[in-house]
């Protein structure tokens, strides 16, 4: 049996070729692919080519269970399900430390279309490792296949906020409101949290408001800190949703003492960046990292998904058939001030829509 993926060849280079089915082992999982999220850290490693070739990406992945591996219980084919590529051991130095992203087995990708194992979500079926299954979300019967998807960035988000000392009635900047800072947004603001946004665009500040921030404010504004300062004189905290030097700055100035500096979004190794070390020192400042899920939230954020307190759907405004996955990447990796006519949040590429369907699925909201 073979299926149609979406392979990368090189740096800026995926190509929809025919592969084999995966063959599955005792114990694992055949799922047919439903929806699969265009996630940033792939965008990097498609533009960037910072992992060999060849490669089947995408782990933002809901689908159908297709097949179940002998001896394999409790799944059964037919069930509509979310995938999650990494799960860490739970009992090494970093598990035991709560430091899941840097546990040698979470590293291990553990969902593979083929090659070395990377996600495999831009393909047509994917072959799900035992040392996965725990992370295999089912789907409830009132939610998307897109809801399913979007389980794996919400848990990430969850997971950072998690990482703030805070109490209700705090106030704290998320600085961006991509798809990732409008998450931060209302997740906050769910918690109690008064939110201070930032974002260069119109139309993302608009949005910021509608997710729960109290006030957003023009990140390109001379004055942005007097302006953030003069209606949140006291921030406990902020989050960096957007990779800017600048943003880190103005955070660590802004928060109060004893604050936390957040970084959400600077995933690239080796960046520089200056932080005035006697805020930390003296004002107890604390400037700290979140990077990846958590896997002993995935509870949480499955009620907060599939309860629509966060509604996840209202994020995709783009959702394209797979023989599109190049467009969709083209779509994610572009500024939304570059495509000046509509400005787009999460893309999908979604395998569920059929014939003339796909083009009129391009843009699913305004
Ligand atoms: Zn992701
Ligand atoms: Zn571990």
């Amino acid at each position: 049996m073979t299926m149609r993926a979406v392979v990368y060849r090189g740096p800026d280079d995926l190509r929809l070729e025919t592969l084999p089915v995966p063959e599955i082992r005792a114990g694992e999982l055949l799922v047919k692919v439903a929806v699969c999220g265009v996630c940033p850290t792939d965008l990097k490693k498609i533009h960037y080519g910072t992992v060999p070739p060849p490669r089947v990406f995408g782990h933002e992945t809901s689908g159908t269970i297709a097949k179940v591996g002998a001896g394999l219980r409790g799944f059964r084919v037919g069930e509509r399900v979310a995938l999650h590529h990494h799960v860490p051991c739970l009992r090494c130095h970093y598990c035991r430390h709560k430091a899941f992203a840097q546990c040698a087995g979470y590293k291990r990708t553990g969902i593979t279309a083929g090659f070395e194992p990377a996600g495999g979500g831009y393909a047509e079926y994917v072959r799900v490792m035992p040392f996965v299954l725990p992370g295999v979300v089912k789907i409830p019967a009132g939610n998307s296949f897109i809801e399913g998807a979007m389980l794996e960035p919400v848990n990430t988000v969850l997971k950072a906020v998690k990482r703030l000392r805070l109490l209700r009635g705090d106030s704290v900047l998320v600085a961006g409101q991509g798809p990732i800072g409008l998450m931060f947004t209302k997740i906050l603001s769910l918690r109690g949290i008064h939110v201070a946004a930032t974002d260069l665009l119109e139309s993302r500040l608009k949005l910021a408001l509608e997710w729960g921030a109290r006030k957003a404010f023009q990140a390109s504004s001379k004055r942005l800190v007097d302006e953030i300062r003069a209606s949140f004189p006291c921030l406990d905290a902020a989050v960096i949703a957007v990779p800017s030097e600048a943003a880190v700055t103005q955070a660590v100035e802004l928060v109060r003492g004893s604050g936390q500096v957040l970084l959400f979004a600077h995933t690239r190794k080796g960046e520089p960046g200056a932080v005035d070390f006697g805020s930390v020192c003296l004002e107890e400042k604390d400037l700290i990292g979140s990077y990846s899920s958590d896997f002993t939230l995935q509870e949480e954020v499955s009620r907060l998904v599939f309860s629509r307190r966060l509604d996840a759907r209202k994020l995709v405004t783009h959702a394209l058939p797979l023989e599109q996955t190049a467009t969709a990447v083209a779509i994610a990796s572009q500024p939304a001030t570059v495509s000046a006519k509509a400005d787009s949040l999460k893309v999908v590429v979604d395998q569920t829509f059929r014939g003339s369907e796909a083009a009129k699925s391009m843009r699913i909201s305004a």
